[in-house]
């Protein structure tokens, strides 16, 4: 329908309804998803592409709604970050991951570093610094057993978050850009070499052996990480094909399908116990 003046007008459309009810009823169950433990992590390794060892290991929130089932965390987080609930989210995330990473150094004996997903909306809005440190206090981890992943859907006060790295470094956490090549991440991250490690994103991945474009990112990231002296990662490793082309491009690490789905916490245990993945 068009207005006279040629505005648009708005229509009632029920999908855009539901949708919005939907929305409303997810806030309202996440609200309660904290205290009712219906939140969890799922692990996935991050490994070498030459032994196959697990190096690194990634936290994914995972959610399941007592009555709608599990939750896509691309659908919960946004709207974590849109109602003002990330900051509650995000805590608890932080103090779990922290009592993950204790445990995995108990139980195989490597103080293997664990990533936790940190959006700029957490930083913009919580003091991320100090949850880290109270989190490792908690737990008696160091520093460098937690590592923080910056990923961003919405353009934030940059100067300010990288202040916030900065700081997040200096007090011994390590820090990866999530996603790199994709959205906001910008290379201003890259600034004071705040950065220890850069997760080329799974779109290009994907793409390697069809997309001669994909693979110049990619080769592009690989290069950038090797001038600043960070780790690079190559992130959503679903072929052989695609291990074998990041390689020949001097890609020393990957996280994907290939290697490992996320797993529940006890499956991750027994994964690290075999030392290697296929
Ligand atoms: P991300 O941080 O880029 O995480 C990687 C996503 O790719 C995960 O989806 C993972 O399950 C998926 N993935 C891993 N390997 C492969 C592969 O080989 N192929 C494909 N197609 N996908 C793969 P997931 O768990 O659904 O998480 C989606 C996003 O939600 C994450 O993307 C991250 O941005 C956000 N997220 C997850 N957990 C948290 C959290 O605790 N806090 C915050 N702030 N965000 C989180
Ligand atoms: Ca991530
Ligand atoms: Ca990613
Ligand atoms: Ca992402």
């Amino acid at each position: 329908a068009r207005r006279s003046n040629g505005g648009t007008v708005c229509r009632f459309e029920p999908a855009i309804a539901q949708a919005t009810h939907q929305r409303a009823r997810l806030v309202a169950g996440m609200r309660e998803a904290i205290a009712r433990d219906e939140l969890s992590f799922a692990f996935q390794p991050l490994v070498d592409l030459n032994t196959r060892r697990i190096v690194q290991v990634e936290a994914l929130i995972r959610w399941t709604h007592p009555t709608y089932g599990p939750q896509s965390p691309a659908v919960f987080i946004p709207l974590a970050e849109e109602s003002g609930l990330i900051g509650a989210l995000g805590e608890w995330g932080i103090e779990t991951t922290a009592r993950f990473a204790a445990q995995l150094a108990r139980e195989t004996g490597r103080a293997i570093p664990v990533a936790v997903n940190v959006s700029g909306a957490q930083f913009a809005t919580t003091p991320v610094l100090s949850q880290l440190l109270a989190a490792v206090d908690r737990n008696g981890i160091s520093p460098s057993q937690l590592l923080v992943e910056l990923t961003e859907s919405v353009l934030t006060d940059e100067a300010k978050l990288v202040r916030q790295l900065d700081e997040i470094r200096n007090a011994g956490f390590r820090i990866a850009i999530d996603d790199f090549g994709t959205g906001y991440s910008s290379l201003s991250y890259l600034h004071n070499y705040s950065v220890h490690e850069l997760k080329i994103d799974k779109s290009f991945v994907q793409k390697l052996g069809s997309e001669r474009y994909s693979a110049k990112i990619v080769q592009l990231c690989i290069d950038l990480a090797g001038e600043l002296g960070c780790a690079v990662v190559a992130e959503g490793v679903e072929t052989e094909e695609q291990v074998e082309i990041l390689r020949d491009m001097g890609c020393p690490l990957g996280q994907g399908f290939l290697f490992s789905r996320p797993l529940p916490q006890e499956e991750f245990l027994q994964l690290c116990n075999a030392e290697q993945v296929s």
